[in-house]
């Protein structure tokens, strides 16, 4: 094995770096799942999970990737037609489910980096009689940061629709108000601002999507948002849940509350996210670089950033920080070479970010 790096070099957008304390609470003896040991442990991350979502609604933890869940909200979500507003590559995602599932669907696009706002979420609503709408908070593709409360608020003037949220990169790393908001249902993945290893998905769910839910035929198996509802309230899960990442999942969630609860990790990633726009704003210029999404849309925990200089790549510029033991990633899908993300979540810190931005400003000016 090749010796451990040390923390804070690895800034992908998903997956996330991990504590090594996290990482090796997972080292414990197996328990039975059906057993009273796994439903304590459960009992006990039912509150912490309650926070991070900032609801008082059960949050269920299923073995699967976020995009399992994606597809819960579609299947349990959906009655007639889902308005998908698509703004990257993880928002067409939902619709490609859709598409997958049999389900009726409306996509709307916006240009990469830009969001939908409320006003268009009104006018498409009228336009096409969907009773669900599908939006990914933080888009992890582009960087944009969706005006979440206003588009909830616009969802809520009309009592049949429902609002189904990938906040795999904002739950955790910047506010959700999962019940003062009104989200129907909101998701996210256990390696991105939660800082834990891949493999877990979390989702709470409106008392209205659990009565949508019951009447809709095609629901499937595994992701039966009705069973897990039913089996979390009893702090079990309906099938053989992922002991290892629960202890680790244990471990994380009491951190975050010795460090101050989910506000102060808020505001650590507002730091985070401040930090890149005064490095864009004070050197953007000579080093050839712009954010990608427009003041006051930028993710808390993304950050994608425009290659403006002739013949620089996103892959490039990837690599030549990869040369010096630092991880970015390049742009993703039709963005890949024009732009590189710089994922600042989960347990990184701003001055972790203020080394990794020296070592780009290095690599920007040779390039
Ligand atoms: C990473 C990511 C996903 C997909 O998550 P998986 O865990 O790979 O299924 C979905 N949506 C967003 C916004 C993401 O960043």
């Amino acid at each position: 094995m090749s010796p451990p790096v040390e923390f804070g070099r690895f800034f992908l957008p998903g997956p996330t770096e991990v504590r090594p304390e996290v990482l090796e609470a997972q080292v414990r003896p197996m328990i039975g799942h059906r057993g009273p040991e796994t439903e304590a442990l459960l009992a006990r991350l039912a509150a912490p999970l309650s926070a991070l979502f900032r609801t008082s609604r059960p949050v269920f933890v299923s073995a699967s990737s976020a995009t399992g869940l994606m597809e819960m909200a579609i299947r349990n979500g959906v009655r007639r037609k889902a308005l998908c507003l698509v703004n990257g590559a993880f928002s067409q995602r939902f619709a490609d489910i859709a598409a997958a599932c049999g389900v009726d669907h409306h996509v709307a696009r916006v240009e990469p980096g830009q969001t939908f706002e409320a006003d268009q979420v009104r006018q498409l609503l009228g336009q096409t009689g969907a009773d669900a709408v599908t939006v990914v908070h933080s888009e992890s593709a582009t960087g944009a940061l969706a005006p979440l409360a206003e588009i909830a608020a616009a969802v809520r003037e009309r009592d049949d629709v429902l609002l189904l949220v990938d906040g795999v990169t904002s739950v955790a790393g910047s506010p959700v108000e999962t019940d003062a908001w009104g989200l129907d249902f909101i998701l996210t993945g256990s390696q991105k601002a939660t800082a834990l290893p891949p493999g877990l998905a979390f989702a709470t769910a409106s008392e209205r999507m659990l009565e949508r839910a019951r009447t809709l035929p095609g629901r499937g198996i595994y992701f039966d948002l009705v069973v897990y509802d039913e089996q979390a309230r009893r702090h079990q899960t309906p099938y053989t849940p992922a002991v290892s990442l629960l202890y680790a999942l244990d471990c994380q969630l009491s951190r975050i509350a010795a460090d101050g609860g989910i506000e102060a990790r808020w505001a650590r990633h507002d730091a985070m996210r401040r930090t890149v726009e005064a490095w864009v704003a004070a050197k953007g210029g000579a080093l050839g670089i712009q954010f990608l999404p427009r003041e006051g849309r930028r993710s808390w925990t993304v950050s994608c950033l425009k290659l403006m200089r002739e013949g620089q790549t996103g892959g490039a510029v990837a690599k030549a920080a990869a040369q010096l033991g630092w991880t970015i990633a390049p742009g993703y899908g039709t963005l890949k070479d024009s732009t590189i993300r710089i994922g600042h979540m989960g347990d990184h810190t701003v001055a972790g970010l203020e080394a990794l931005l020296g070592v780009l400003e290095g690599v920007l000016a040779r390039a």
